[in-house]
Parts: structure tokens; C-alpha cells; sequence
């Protein structure tokens, strides 16, 4: 097999997936991803994709609602490019072979909390694994586009890594491809390129309860970091309020999501002892805006000392449950839970990471030769709160332009390859044990959910931060000393992203969008009444 190519990416969600195929147009492309090609944050979307597509529509209605969302931090230019290249995306999928679901011979476009218009795409309640499936399609008819699974990325390879050019300053380097562990057969490669992008997704794992399946452990935003590219805006962590709670000690958990169309239909929030309480904290009740129903949630199960509370939907006749989410009775039903008659236990989980690595307006990290795209960038779209259904389309718009710019430049990267060494794990030992890990994994999740989750304070971060220092030497010098498998590296990666998290967040001071402290007020302009109710409420407590 060869592992030199033109371009590398890593990652085979949406973005991923989307690069390597408009790539493999004019280059060469390996893609590696670290479990099989469908498994990805993509594969679980249910919503949909937000686009102007309707005639009555308008760029600035959908500019504005993505604007507003972010919290006064969104970068305008960014969002402009997303939404008006949208609908050219769009038709891109349908081109490649993605059916969404049509009413009437058109696209039957939907509406979303925070959305002024019905302007959302979808696949029933799978558009993720739709789109997944028919770009798995597409890519696995290209010739000049090589697929590697179970191919964990370790590292990424700059002049750093070689003996003559180590000491090369940041700014003069450039990014030459990546050492990867072949979890198969347990051994380390390099892969050398001209050009390498990060597609490595979100990082939910950081947190005890996350909608983000086992791959989201913040590997692109840690391997970045490690070689220098800069990173913002990583305190910006979105929770879904209603993920069906499930009481699990698995090391990577992922919690099965409640769609917010439930409370759409009538789904009542309750208590443990079944009292509702949205009414104490928003005129809205039960239809406030994701963060404020998560930040209630998070309240009453404090106040309580409860791990979950419940989402009532008993009231309504069965047969309408049924029919409007096949889906999550089903799932339901399989975990022993009928929802028709019972209440459904719900906490909030992390579900998607707004902040990421700094990229330009073609997804252009601040190394040379790394492209980020997809939820792992931090293009300026989403400010401090994101918008349902634009990150599909982030990925779409932001791997497309990378495409575009890579095609005009690919040629004018000067030089050959460095000399780059093989992988060197001479003087280490095959562990005998894994308890460190699956300790240290168990404890990062807890402190990080409990004090730099939905509700944080100066206090809180602090102390996640000393824990973060002690974890970071303990997994460091286990590192150093190991020959690499796949829960140590994931594990050195969350404890990266959760001191960038956490760092991100001490920087802030203030609260913003997704971002609440106990120790500053939200700005005025975002000026939330609850605020005062959350804080008197959470002192009474
Ligand atoms: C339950 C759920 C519902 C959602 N619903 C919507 C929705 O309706 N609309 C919307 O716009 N967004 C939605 N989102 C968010 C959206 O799905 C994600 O932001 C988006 O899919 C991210 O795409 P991506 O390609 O960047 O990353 P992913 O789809 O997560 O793909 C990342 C890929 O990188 C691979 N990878 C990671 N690390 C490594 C490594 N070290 N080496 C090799 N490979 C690696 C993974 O295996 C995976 O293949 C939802 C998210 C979830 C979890």
C-alpha cells in the first residue's frame, strides 16, 4: 500500500467525506479514518440542513437568525459565505445521490427553534445517515481517492519531527502528513503529504453524558494544538437538553437523543417528584431555547441532587406518539421503556463544540499545509451559540471552498517532502494494564460535566484546571513510556481539549451565549431575565 500521497484527510464524517471527494477531482487523496467509514457524528445527525432554498426566503432572514443565535461573536463575512453558498451545496448532495424527503414533488423544508423560516432539509429523522451513506457512495467509486479504516491519526508531522529542521521557528513550518496507528494490526505508519486536512469532528466524550458517539474525542483539536495551530473559542460547548438518560459505566458513552420535536408536540419537563417546572424559569415554558431549557434542567437536578429528570409526553394518544417518532419509540421500546405510558428519564449531554481550530474563509489553519473543516474549525460561523441545523451545512460550504483553494495551490508547495523519520517507540513497553486508563477516563468525564459544564463559576474552573494539570502529568509519563494504543491516545486527546476548554472559559469573563458563569451577568444585549431567577433560585438551593 502506499502512504505518500498529494492530500491527506482525516476523518470520514461529512466533511471529510466531502473534501476527499471534490479533491479527488485533480489529486490524489488517502482519507484514514479510525473505525469504519460510516461511523461519525454525521451517521446520528437527525435534524437536517439548513439552507435558503424556498423562493420566498431570504439570505439575510437566515443571516440574521444565525447572527442572532451567536450571541454577538459571529464573524459576518463567514456567515454570509455559509448561508449563500448553501443552496449550491445542496444541490450537490442531491446531484451525488442523496435522497432528502420531498412533499408535493418539492424538498419538504421544515422549521427550527431560532429559525425565522421553514428552511430545513432532511431525511426523515436520519438525514445524517443519508447523507453518509450516499457520500460513502460516491467516494468509494473514485479511483484516486484510497480509503483506510481503523486508522487512528496520532500525531501531525512538521519539521519538528525531523533531526536537521527540529528547530525551524512555528511560523516557517509546514504540516507533511501524519503518523497513524493501524488498530488492526497494532503498529504505527507515517503517511506523507503535500497537503493534510483535519475532519475529526467534535469532542462530546469530554463529558460524562454526550450525544456524540465513541469517535468524538477531540483528536484534531489536541493534534493541532500539539503542533502549533491556533485554537478559539473552545468554552463554547452546546448541550442538548433532553438525551435519554441511561445509567452506564461504559468509558465512552453515548446517549441516545430526545428529539426537541417532542416538547414541539407537547412534551412536558418534570422533576423527580413529577412537578413541572419550566414555568419558574421562561414565559416560553417547555419551548425556551435549547440553553435556557438546559440550564433549568441542569438547576432543578442540582437542587436535588438528582442524576436525571423526566420528559412527559403520556398525555398524548398513543397512536400520534407512534407515528411521529417511530424512531425514538422504537429505541425506546428496545431499552425496556414505552413512551406512550411511562415518563422518559432525560439529562442534558454535550452535543456539539462551537470553538475549534482558527481557520480562514478557506479553511486554512495557522500552519502551513493544515486545512481544518467541519465541527473541529472554528470558521466564526456560530459565535457563541450555534444555530440548529448549520453545522452540516458549515461542513459542506467550508470543505468545498478548502477544495477550491487547494486545486489553485497544490502545485506551488515549494520543496520536496523533509526527510521524515519513522515512528520511534524504542524503550517502550506493551502494557500489562489499562486501569490508568479507564480511572482517569472515568474521573476527567465526571469533574469536567460537574464543574465546566452547562453552569460554571470561577471556583469550579479553577479546580477542574488543577486536576486537568495532575491528570496531564500522569498520562503524559504513562505516554512516554507505552507503546500507543487506541484509549491512550484518545485519552491524552481529552485531556488536551479539556484544558483548552477550560482555559477558553477562565478567558471569558463574562457570560456569553453557551458560556454561563455563576460569577459574571450575560450581557445586556442578551439580556436573559432568567438569569436573576436561575441565580436567586440556585442561592436558595
Ligand atoms: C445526535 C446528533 C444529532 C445531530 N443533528 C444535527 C442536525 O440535525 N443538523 C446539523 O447540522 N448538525 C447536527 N449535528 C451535528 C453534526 O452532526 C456534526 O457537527 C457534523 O456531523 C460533524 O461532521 P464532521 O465531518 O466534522 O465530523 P464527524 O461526522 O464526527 O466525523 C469525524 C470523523 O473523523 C474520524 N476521526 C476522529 N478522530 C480521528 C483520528 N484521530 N484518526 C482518524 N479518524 C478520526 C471519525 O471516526 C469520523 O469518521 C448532530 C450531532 C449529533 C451527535
Amino acid at each position: 500500500m502506499k502512504y505518500d500521497t498529494d492530500v491527506l484527510v482525516i476523518g470520514s464524517g461529512i466533511a471529510g467525506l466531502y473534501s476527499a471527494i471534490k479533491i479527488a477531482e485533480f489529486a490524489d487523496v488517502i482519507l484514514v479514518t479510525k473505525k469504519d467509514r460510516a461511523e461519525s457524528n454525521t451517521n446520528y445527525a437527525q435534524g437536517g440542513i439548513a439552507s435558503v432554498l424556498a423562493p420566498e426566503d431570504s439570505f439575510e432572514k437566515h443571516i440574521n437568525d444565525t447572527i442572532i443565535a451567536g450571541a454577538g461573536l459571529c464573524n459576518r463575512n463567514s456567515v454570509k459565505i455559509l448561508v449563500e453558498e448553501g443552496p449550491d451545496r445542496i444541490k450537490e448532495l442531491i446531484d451525488i445521490g442523496t435522497k432528502f424527503t420531498e412533499k408535493d414533488g418539492n424538498l419538504d423544508l421544515v422549521r427550527e427553534g431560532g429559525h425565522s423560516f421553514s428552511r430545513i432539509v432532511h431525511a426523515k429523522d436520519l438525514t445524517g445517515k443519508e447523507v453518509e451513506r450516499a457520500l460513502i457512495n460516491k467516494a468509494n467509486s473514485l479511483n484516486n481517492l484510497q480509503i483506510i479504516e481503523n486508522t487512528l491519526a496520532i500525531d501531525l508531522i512538521t519539521e519538528h519531527n525531523t533531526s536537521n529542521l527540529k528547530n525551524m521557528p512555528l511560523n516557517n513550518r509546514h504540516c507533511w502528513g501524519a503518523y497513524v496507528l493501524d488498530v488492526t494490526n497494532n503498529c504505527v505508519k507515517k503517511i506523507t503529504s503535500k497537503i493534510t486536512i483535519l475532519a475529526t469532528g467534535g469532542l462530546g466524550q469530554v463529558y460524562l453524558h454526550t450525544t456524540n458517539p465513541s469517535i468524538a474525542t477531540g483528536d484534531g483539536y489536541a493534534m493541532a494544538y500539539r503542533a502549533g495551530a491556533k485554537v478559539a473559542n473552545m468554552e463554547f460547548i452546546q448541550f442538548h437538553p433532553t438525551a435519554l438518560y441511561q445509567n452506564s459505566n461504559s468509558m465512552q458513552n453515548h446517549s441516545f437523543l430526545i428529539s426537541e420535536a417532542v416538547r414541539g408536540f407537547g412534551g412536558i419537563l418534570r422533576n423527580g417528584v413529577g412537578e413541572a417546572f419550566m414555568q419558574n424559569y421562561d414565559s416560553r415554558r417547555d419551548l425556551a431555547p435549547r440553553d435556557i431549557v438546559a440550564r433549568a434542567i441542569d438547576f432543578e437536578m442540582k437542587k436535588r441532587g438528582e442524576d436525571f429528570l423526566f420528559l412527559d409526553i403520556t398525555h398524548k394518544k398513543s397512536s400520534d406518539i407512534i407515528e411521529h417518532f417511530p424512531n425514538i419509540y422504537n429505541r425506546c421500546l428496545s431499552e425496556g421503556l414505552d413512551i406512550t405510558r411511562e415518563l422518559i428519564p432525560i439529562v442534558p449531554a454535550a452535543h456539539y463544540a462551537c470553538g475549534g481550530i482558527l481557520v480562514d474563509e478557506f479553511a486554512r489553519t495557522s500552519l502551513s499545509g493544515l486545512y481544518a473543516t467541519g465541527e473541529v474549525a472554528m470558521t466564526g460561523v456560530h459565535g457563541a451559540n450555534r444555530l440548529a441545523s448549520n453545522s452540516l451545512l458549515e461542513a459542506l460550504v467550508f470543505s468545498n471552498r478548502a477544495a477550491e483553494v487547494i486545486k489553485n495551490s497544490i502545485n506551488l508547495v515549494s520543496g520536496e517532502i523533509p526527510h521524515i523519520p519513522e515512528w520511534d517507540d524504542s524503550g517502550t513497553l506493551t502494557p500489562d494494564e489499562k486501569v490508568i486508563i479507564t480511572h482517569n477516563t472515568k474521573e476527567l468525564k465526571q469533574f469536567m460535566s460537574d464543574y465546566v459544564g452547562i453552569v460554571r463559576s470561577n471556583l469550579r474552573l479553577r479546580a477542574a484546571s488543577r486536576r486537568i494539570a495532575n491528570l496531564y502529568v500522569e498520562i503524559e509519563e504513562y505516554y512516554k513510556k507505552t507503546k500507543v494504543f487506541d484509549s491512550l491516545i484518545e485519552l491524552r486527546n481529552l485531556v488536551t481539549c479539556s484544558h483548552l476548554i477550560v482555559k477558553s472559559a477562565m478567558l471569558r469573563k463574562e457570560s456569553r451565549g453557551l458560556h454561563y458563569s455563576l460569577d459574571y451577568q450575560f450581557s445586556k444585549e442578551e439580556s436573559i431575565a432568567l438569569d436573576t431567577i436561575i441565580q436567586n433560585k440556585y442561592q436558595k438551593s
